[in-house]
């Protein structure tokens, strides 16, 4: 059973049935992952880096 669930960074909802979810690491810093479920990207939901503040779409 697989326990490790992501959170979309931006709305704070659970990824784990969402196939459309991707994760990259943060392009500023690259410390922090970035998790994005597939409606925070099609209406370009705005995350914010946990570790250096970073704001993008992308
Ligand atoms: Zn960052």
């Amino acid at each position: 059973m697989d326990t490790k669930i992501n959170y979309d960074t931006a709305t704070g909802v659970a990824l784990t049935n969402d196939i459309g979810a991707t994760s990259f690491p943060c392009p500023q810093c690259g410390k922090a992952t970035i998790f994005r479920s597939r409606n925070s990207r099609e209406i370009c939901v705005k995350y914010t880096c946990p570790e250096c503040g970073f704001v993008g779409p992308n």
